[in-house]
């Protein structure tokens, strides 16, 4: 495996890891995004150096079961103490595999909590190895040189797909123009956003109109809405959308898995007229095959279909591409087992000419993502895609997400992967001794099992 260390190496030679801590905060989602009462809350790693320096690394979780999540990052992260950063750096690929192997393997291998733990914990590397190299971690990895990105991915199992070599073609015809793009993110013109925030079904009518005009004024020409609520109500909504930002606006919808293959079949057909890029989760995210069938019976409606926000490693992308069953890879940056994994997702993409449209519905998710879709644009696929942005949450981060008065991501400038949160934060919901837990509200929804489960909660 080559070296990865060499000239993106140097002043953090002398720093090592030693683990201060795993701690977790969760915090309370400031909106109904579904009618289940969803919350935000991370995995929260920081690692301490003898260094001034922290890497700090997480994973999302929606509230309840985030213990779990946190239990795992605990059985993973010991693996940091004591070792220099170099000794994970110098060999990425390996890094990833060594944090995936040995016993915690049966839990599930690379799929599950485990499979978040093991990607709060490659993120806590990732955000310390851009932070020591003073550079925000699209940079780091732009900076690359080809041979410097491959040697970061795992190809065990995809070879089928993408083998090492084919990647390196990739990668090096993409930088000999790269120069130009890292020009274009660095005026934040590398990747547009697209709204999510005017489709919650929280929203009333009034609250979505109100809503779509402040975004058609601000720009944003690509629309989601969550969907499957009954064809008049969707046709309704979705009317309202083409009624306010015209016929050229993107529009998508997203159903969370809620149906069977062939009612989505049955489904989509009747909100063609609407002209929908794709239908997002139409199903089970493990069912392959399934989605391959749905995108089949919706193409000749001019319906794309697109999943990823719970497709667990680039196995499952490398088979859904295979399947042709996809028009948008919606990755998650939680989801994979951190950059190195999302770097292979992303190849695998752009092999199979599919855009990736990465998720980031979650508190803290547009922060990684920016980062991402910006990696894409320079270096892998050289072609502008969209990235969510959810409204919510950001002020929770030391370097928030923010977009530019044109509906772009604005690129991150911060050195790191723009995980650190607001010291205040862990001071209201780090859980169970935050102020918000002690609260009677908070009390109650550590008491209540049911939290989240739509007619049983009490809390
Ligand atoms: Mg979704």
């Amino acid at each position: 495996m080559a070296n990865v260390s060499g000239q993106h190496w140097n002043r953090s030679d002398e720093c090592w890891s030693s683990l201060l801590s795993c701690r977790y905060f969760a915090e309370l989602t400031r909106l109904a995004t579904t009618q289940l009462a969803g919350e935000n809350a991370l995995g929260y790693l920081e690692i301490e150096t003898d260094s001034d320096l922290k890497g700090v690394g997480w994973s999302f979780s929606n509230g309840l079961g985030n213990d779990v999540l946190c239990t795992a990052i605990r059985s993973l992260a010991p693996r940091l103490v004591g070792r220099k950063l170099s000794d994970f750096t110098s060999d990425m690929a390996s890094t990833q595999r060594k944090f995936q192997s040995g016993q915690i393997r049966f839990m599930s291998p690379e799929r599950g909590v485990v499979q978040l733990a093991t990607c709060a914990v490659l993120n806590s590397i990732w955000d310390l190895w851009a932070k020591a190299e003073g550079k925000p971690l699209w940079r780091l990895v732009c900076d690359f040189t080809p041979e410097q990105i491959a040697a970061c991915i795992d190809f065990r199992y995809i070879t089928d797909a993408l083998t090492r070599e084919a990647a390196l073609e990739m990668l090096k015809k993409q930088a000999k123009t790269k120069g130009e793009r890292i020009r274009l993110a660095e005026q934040s013109k590398a990747v547009p956003a697209y709204n999510t925030s005017v489709g919650w079904l929280g929203h009333s009518d009034d609250e979505v109109r109100t809503k779509l005009n402040a975004a058609a004024k601000q720009g944003f020409r690509h629309f989601k809405l969550k969907a499957g609520q009954g064809v008049e109500n969707d046709r309704k909504r979705l009317g309202m959308v083409r009624e306010v930002v015209g016929e050229e606006a993107i529009l998508m919808v997203d159903v969370n898995q809620l149906w069977d293959v062939d009612e989505a079949i049955e489904y989509m057909p009747k909100l063609a007229d609407l002209k929908l890029w794709f239908i997002e989760e139409p199903t089970s995210p493990d069912d392959v095959l399934g989605h391959a069938k749905i995108r089949k019976a919706l193409k000749p409606h001019g319906i794309g279909v697109a999943t990823g926000e719970h497709v667990n490693n680039r196995v499952m992308f490398k088979q859904l591409l295979q399947a042709e069953a996809l028009d948008a890879v919606q990755l998650d940056a939680c989801r994979l087992a951190s950059v190195n994994e999302i770097l292979a997702v992303l190849l695998l993409s752009a092999k199979f000419g599919v855009p990736v449209v990465p998720h980031s519905g979650g508190a803290g998710m547009v922060e990684l993502c920016s980062h991402i879709s910006t990696i894409d644009f320079v270096v892998v696929s050289g072609k502008q895609s969209i990235l969510e942005f959810t409204d919510h949450g950001h002020d929770a981060f030391e370097a928030p997400a923010t977009i530019t008065s044109d509906a772009f991501h604005a690129t991150p400038t911060v050195p790191g992967y723009s995980c650190d949160v607001k010291t205040v934060e862990f001071d209201k919901f780090e859980c169970p001794n935050g102020s918000f837990w002690q609260s009677a509200q908070g009390r109650k929804m550590l008491e209540d099992p049911w939290r989240g489960v739509l007619g049983e909660q009490t809390s």
